[in-house]
């Protein structure tokens, strides 16, 4: 029995995205709100349904490991729903502080870089599926009817984009074909050759030119 894909069932608004600063007196204590900068996109959403291993999950990865600016942010999660374990309501719409956001994509770039460097060891371990830890995942088992004969196939499905990404980068690095990280720009990129340095041909006469002036 072959072990189909894994699978996220997402949701997001894609209808753009607003960013709000929240105030003192915009919130009770008994809200756990942090003061500081938000992004809000529309309530009403759209499921879709992204499958590991496509260029589709390569595109949303990227554009995870690859957000920086609040705006980028702000596009990613138009896009792809909240990466942050808390979201919170706020008029009609749903808010998800920017830091916090930060911190998680943070932890996506942290797991890819430990991973490949073979940062984990028997004395550091990665962590189990018992441990809390930010790189836990967990999926559900589905059998989804088919047409073939055997009838059902297996598939892992989550709601959680986190869990999906975190997915999604391990089985690369796991696979031998990790992102590659731009030495001009630093973007994350995908390329065939496993010792491309640069992500664009711009890229790379900039990175030359730049050695040639450093080494005189
Ligand atoms: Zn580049």
């Amino acid at each position: 029995m072959q072990m189909s894909a894994v699978c996220l069932r997402g949701d997001a608004s894609r209808k753009g995205f607003e960013i709000l600063q929240s105030e003192p007196r915009s919130h009770g204590p008994s809200l756990r709100y942090n003061i500081g900068p938000y992004i809000c996109t529309p309530k009403d959403s759209v499921q879709y349904t992204l499958f590991s291993r496509t260029d589709e999950a390569e595109e949303a990865t990227l554009s995870a490991l690859n957000a920086s600016s609040d705006s980028e942010l702000g596009v990613f999660t138009s896009k792809y729903g909240s990466l942050s374990a808390s979201s919170h309501r706020f008029r009609d719409g749903d808010c998800v502080s920017i830091p916090e956001l930060r911190e998680t994509i943070e932890q996506l770039r942290l797991l890819k870089q430990t991973l490949e460097s073979g940062g984990f060891s028997e004395t550091t371990p990665p962590p189990s599926g018992l441990v809390m830890s930010p790189f836990q995942v967990g999926f559900h088992l589905w059998l989804t009817p088919t047409e073939n004969l055997h009838g059902f196939l297996p598939v892992l499905v989550t709601y959680s984009l986190y869990c999906f990404l975190a997915h999604e980068i391990v089985t690369k690095v796991m696979a031998n074909r990790p992102l590659l990280v731009c030495e001009t720009c630093r973007d994350y990129h995908r390329s065939r050759r496993r010792d491309a340095r640069f992500c664009s041909g711009k890229c790379r006469i900039a990175g030359f030119r730049d050695r040639k002036r450093s080494t005189g």
